[in-house]
């Protein structure tokens, strides 16, 4: 078996066409004439145009217009006057067409890849393959036609360029391996917007796997299984099967407001943890971001994000989201969530420390830099900060006196931002939801946490395996303490969201329904199917199924009522 990383999801079958590399061979001239290569080059250029224009349309029209605009931004390379001045100033000093294109491009490469951005690095691939296909134009040579493979390929390649990926016919690509590639690269993003089971980042893909070798692509866990026995083949077959018709059921639910069954309607929202998350939250029909996790912004590398930095990311989900609402959180650091160079000490019970609001309440001119960025980026669309891990009202008290002191200086400034921004308190510990009725004078909104809450709750650290037994929650306490924080938020007239796992989960969303939480947060993949599990229930038929369980009183009898009642 080889491994790699899914960067789509599905499962494909098929037999395996090796791609080899598209290093394309040409005769480097020079003391060329210099006007006969300038026409080769420009007809070269004109025909690639050509050919992408009608890809870029394609594209846009089969699967969405911002794949298309991959394309599109392929030909404004070539178009950009600064590119194709440099190419003629080769050729006029008498090199080939073909060298005077490669030389140009190499250095368009070697810049873009020496940059430690993913964005950046990205880059140079389109690069790469711009080149491949002009020179395949000007030296006349053979393309391979992606369009024409056999039904049920699975196409192996080192790395697959977006336009190789655009030109695949989907009726007979049935999964796609690679060599190189991140979750992030387009291919990536070509291959989920196309449906297509991928797994990129496979070590020796291409001198592994065979030509018309029998693969399983698993592109769920970044697994390829080779020559699969005839029972593996009928377990993923099946797999296979069932993905596509829960695809298919969960596809009815694009587009479609959030209600339930009777039609009350709810918000349902998504979690991200990187700026690129925000599109992944549009394409699944998010409503807005519930929990955007600035944390991930700190980390992978030396020193912390700058003002400028922050507000470019988090303007950048705004201006994505357009005017749906965004909930961004301040720093959660501490716990299971280290970042070397914030100089965090090793602690007995981190999970009990210097954590989230109280790491940054202690470090006011850090924390003061997350604020402004977070300010000024609230210019650009609905944003709501949320305040991670509060134990008592003094620090939502705190942050928002931060806030407020910025404000004033950014007024004095000249500075937009948005007057009105929400400030909401994420309830994540026992003390938060015991005192639901204090913080919900003084939040704009909640949003309930319930994978801390449940930690806390039941004095459980979430990530050790030794007391996981006990980590759920559909403990007493624990929907205690969601139907308290729930009906405090109503008296109180603010809006009640949920952010934490639980929001997604089948089991817990009727008695969610039932206390009347007003939105949901979920991963950018459960969006869809926790739409479809509200639009089961009935107000009535979930206020039967709260009230008997909210009687119970242990965590197994609740599972085991809750199984009962909730279907499958
Ligand atoms: C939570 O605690 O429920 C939550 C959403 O925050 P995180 O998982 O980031 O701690
Ligand atoms: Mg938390």
């Amino acid at each position: 078996m080889l491994k790699g990383i899914g960067v789509s999801k599905g499962y494909g079958i098929g037999r395996v066409i090796v791609l080899s590399e598209g290093n394309i061979e040409y005769e480097y001239r020079e003391n060329c004439d210099f006007a006969i290569e300038r026409k080769r080059l420009n007809d070269a250029l004109k025909i690639f145009v050509e050919k992408n224009t009608a890809l870029a349309q394609k594209l846009t029209e089969t699967v969405g217009e911002k794949e298309g605009e991959i394309i599109m931004g392929h030909i404004m390379m070539m178009d950009d006057p600064y590119v194709r001045s440099e190419m003629e100033k080769y050729i006029d000093e008498g090199i080939c067409a073909e060298g005077a294109f490669e030389k140009v491009c190499n250095t368009f490469i070697d810049m873009f890849s020496s940059v430690d951005d993913e964005v950046t690095k990205q880059r140079a691939v389109d690069v790469m393959d711009i080149k491949a296909e002009v020179l395949t134009i000007l030296t006349g040579s053979e393309a391979i036609d992606l369009s024409k493979v056999k039904k049920g390929t699975v196409l192996v390649a080192k790395e697959l360029t977006p336009s190789m990926t655009a030109c695949i016919n989907k009726d007979n690509v049935v999964g796609l391996i690679t060599e190189i590639g991140s979750k992030t690269s387009h291919a990536a993003i070509l291959a989920r917007a196309m449906e297509m089971p991928a797994v990129l980042s496979v070590e020796g893909a291409t001198e592994k796997l065979k030509n018309g070798e029998l693969v399983i692509v698993n592109a769920m866990t970044g697994e390829i299984i080779t020559n699969p026995s005839n029972e593996e083949r009928g377990i993923y077959l099946q797999k296979r099967l069932d993905y596509i018709a829960e695809r298919e059921s969960l596809s009815r639910f694009i587009g479609l407001p959030t209600t339930t069954e009777d039609g009350i309607k709810v918000e349902l929202f998504a979690n991200i943890g990187t700026p690129e998350d925000a599109q992944m939250a549009l394409d699944y029909d998010a409503e807005g971001i519930g929990l955007f996790r600035t944390e991930f912004l700190f980390m992978d590398r030396t020193s912390a994000p700058n003002e400028n930095e922050q507000f470019e990311a988090y303007k950048k989900v705004l201006l994505a989201m357009k005017d749906k609402q965004v909930i961004i959180r301040t720093l959660d650091i501490g716990g299971d969530k280290d970042i070397p160079y914030m100089g965090l000490t090793k602690e007995e019970n981190p999970f009990l420390g210097f954590r989230a609001v109280r790491y940054c309440l202690n470090h006011r001119d850090f924390f003061e830099t997350q604020l402004k960025a977070l300010v000024r980026a609230s210019h650009y669309g609905n944003m709501a900060v949320m305040v991670p891990l509060v134990t008592g009202v003094d620090e939502l008290r705190e942050v928002k006196s931060m806030v407020r002191k910025i404000m004033d200086d950014f007024s004095k400034e000249d500075i937009p931002y948005d007057k009105n921004l929400k400030i909401g308190v994420m309830i994540e510990t026992p003390a938060a939801a015991i005192i639901a009725d204090i913080l919900a004078k003084e939040a704009d909104f909640f949003s309930i946490g319930t994978n801390d809450l449940t930690g806390y709750t039941l004095a459980v650290d979430r990530g050790n395996s030794n007391v996981a037994y006990l980590y759920s929650a559909f403990a007493p306490p624990v929907l205690r303490l969601i139907k308290n924080v729930i009906s405090e938020a109503k008296k109180a007239n603010i809006p009640v969201g949920m952010c934490g796992e639980g929001a997604a989960d089948p089991m817990l969303i009727p008695l969610l329904i039932s206390f009347g939480l007003d939105e949901y947060s979920v991963t950018p993949t459960s969006v869809l199917s926790t739409r479809r599990e509200i639009s089961q229930w009935t107000k009535e038929k979930a206020d039967k199924i709260a009230k008997k369980v909210m009687a119970i009183d242990t965590e197994r009898h609740v599972v085991n009522q809750l199984e009962k009642m909730v279907q499958k």
